[in-house]
């Protein structure tokens, strides 16, 4: 396993981490297998999504804003409860295709880490599984 390390820069902000992943992705040598991505934080998460037009992140992160503002009366008094809130939306594992040493995304497909408190320095913890045929040899 490894662990990637994330800089965000504002309260909410989704960080592509796709060419990161991609060059550990290209250092294991595995050719086919699956990427496994974990973000061991509660108010911070993962996703994959559109990087080609940078206004279809700001569209997700206004839309979360305005469903879960962080004004309303919450139980969690940290000040942070819609941050839990929306990484439990976003979820905080994905798993992804690696084909011929490539992660396998969609066309317009980049992988997010979704930060909802920050700006902090976030964790991604990565682990490759090769595919049977590969380990068989
Ligand atoms: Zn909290």
């Amino acid at each position: 396993m490894t662990e990637l390390s994330v800089r965000t820069n504002r309260r909410e902000e989704l960080v592509d981490i796709t060419e990161q992943v991609q060059r550990f992705v290209a250092q294991s040598g595995v050719k086919e297998g699956v990427c496994w991505l974990f973000v061991p934080h509660t108010t911070a998460g993962i996703t994959v999504n559109e990087n080609a037009d940078p206004s279809v992140k700001v569209d997700i992160l206004e839309q979360l804003h305005r469903l879960i503002p962080p004004d309303l009366r919450y139980h969690h008094t940290e000040g942070n409860a819609d941050a839990h809130i929306k990484a439990v939306l976003v979820g905080n594992s994905l798993s992804v295709p690696i084909v011929n040493g490539r992660l396998r995304l969609g066309t317009w497909q980049g992988i997010f880490l979704c930060e909802f408190d920050g700006p902090r320095t976030r964790r991604v913890w990565v682990q490759i599984t090769p595919s049977i045929s590969e380990t068989a040899g």
